[in-house]
């Protein structure tokens, strides 16, 4: 086999069908987020321009946060860079295990795990207990992220998918069951693509009918619902009825890392039969303790959250106002709808070259062909011109595609 033609042909593929991933050169800057230096070339030269970000994750700021800053600092000097080891071999710093207390205390659970990212613990997690569990069948929302597709689809239990938020579907696919099988429903607080909400009130009580357990990644919305910041879970009243809670470090509390929180037997399961746990280095300590820090403080302060949502719910207006078509939902998460890759493609690429402002095309896999979409995620730290110039550029590039208006 040409290994290299191999190679090749694949990216070709990718190129025609308007989904290859170019990557922006960005550099942030602490202090003036959402702007970014991007780097760039034009012809041989090599040009630096000032970008505002739409599509960050890092949805409250927090990485720039002083407190998140200072605290890195500190533990930075006082412990050095790296763990030094897995968890089990040396790795296991203070700040871990204060860290896992906070995320403990934040979903009002027994226990928490730590994992390198949101992704590792959803597939170490949704592996482990799907494989070790005799019998055990999972049923799969039809919408979750890949993380958890993963790690069920290794965990090699029976996967039963029910369609996206469908409760009704589910109870069909649950009655189906031999009532003395071990089941698990894995399902998400907040979809990021789309931005909808589950209904996870139903969901529990379907659980409790038939017997099985709740698996909830939260990862888009730790930090940004709930009074505490503790997520959808929190702001229903419903985080004692789920088993377990996944969230991410790396999003609203802007840092890296990943965990899970619910019983102390659950997490001591994980913690000793995960691979993708056990056999990997500990997160930087001075991570842990800025990941402590941004908890804490999203725990007491709740303008960031408000804020957040004022700005989105503006965005959405001022969308409106120029008719440009958004999906609409009730969370922060606001996606302009193109509904085709190329033009997606070109739409993005437009506003960064000429308009100083930068989102990326979301196109398939990560969103069923035909409705590519740019995901725009307002924050705190978006302003009225911000806001302003882009609903602008977007309404002046939308007629030059000839792309089609809202009604
Ligand atoms: C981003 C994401 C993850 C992974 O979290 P990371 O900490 O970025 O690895 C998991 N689930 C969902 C729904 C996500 O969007």
């Amino acid at each position: 086999m040409n290994y290299e033609a191999f190679f090749g042909k694949q990216l070709d593929g990718l190129r025609r069908e308007g989904r290859y991933r170019v990557f922006a050169d960005l550099e942030r800057h602490a202090g003036r987020f959402p702007r970014a230096t991007r780097h760039t070339k034009r012809g041989k030269r090599d040009v630096v321009d000032e970008v505002t970000v739409w599509c960050s994750n890092d949805y409250l700021g927090m990485g720039q946060h002083p407190d998140v800053l200072a605290a890195m600092h500190a533990a930075l000097d006082q412990c050095g860079a790296g763990a030094g080891g897995t968890r089990n071999i040396s790795g296991t710093n203070h700040h871990h295990v204060i860290l896992e207390q906070e995320l403990a205390d934040l979903h009002r659970k027994e226990a928490a795990l730590l994992f390198t990212s949101g992704y590792v613990s959803n597939w170490a997690t949704l592996s482990t207990l799907a494989s070790k569990m005799p019998g055990c069948v999972i049923l799969s929302d039809a919408g979750n992220h890949a993380s958890m597709i993963e790690g069920i689809r290794h965990s090699r239990a029976e996967t039963i998918i029910w369609k996206h938020n469908d409760v009704a579907d589910l109870e069909t696919k649950l009655a189906m069951l031999d009532p003395a099988r071990p089941k698990l429903i894995a399902f998400e607080s907040v979809y990021s693509m789309e931005g909808d909400i589950c209904p996870m009130l139903e969901i529990c009580d379907l659980a409790d009918k038939y017997a099985a357990m709740t698996y909830l990644d939260e990862v888009h919305a730790v930090g940004m619902y709930g009074h505490r910041g503790g997520g959808i879970s929190e702001r229903e009243g419903l985080a004692h009825r789920i088993t377990v809670i996944e969230g991410t470090l790396a999003k609203a509390f802007g840092v890296v890392g990943g965990y899970i929180a619910g019983s102390a037997n659950m997490c001591d399961f994980v913690r000793s039969f995960a691979s993708g746990f056990i056999f990997s280095t500990a997160l930087p300590p001075a991570v842990a303790a800025g990941a402590v820090a941004s908890i804490r403080y999203l725990k007491t302060s709740t303008k960031e959250r408000e804020l957040q949502q004022e700005r989105a719910a503006t965005l959405r207006v001022m969308l409106d106002i120029a008719g440009l078509p958004h999906h609409d939902n009730t969370s922060h998460i606001v996606p302009v709808m193109v509904g085709d890759a190329v033009r997606c493609k070109q739409l993005s690429d437009l506003l960064l070259d000429y308009y100083g402002i930068y989102v990326q095309p979301i196109n398939y896999p990560t969103v069923a062909r035909g409705t590519e979409r740019l995901r725009l995620t307002p924050g705190p730290l978006h302003t009225d011109e911000d806001m302003a110039h882009l609903v602008a550029s977007l309404a002046e590039i939308w007629s030059e595609l000839s792309l089609a208006r809202a009604a």
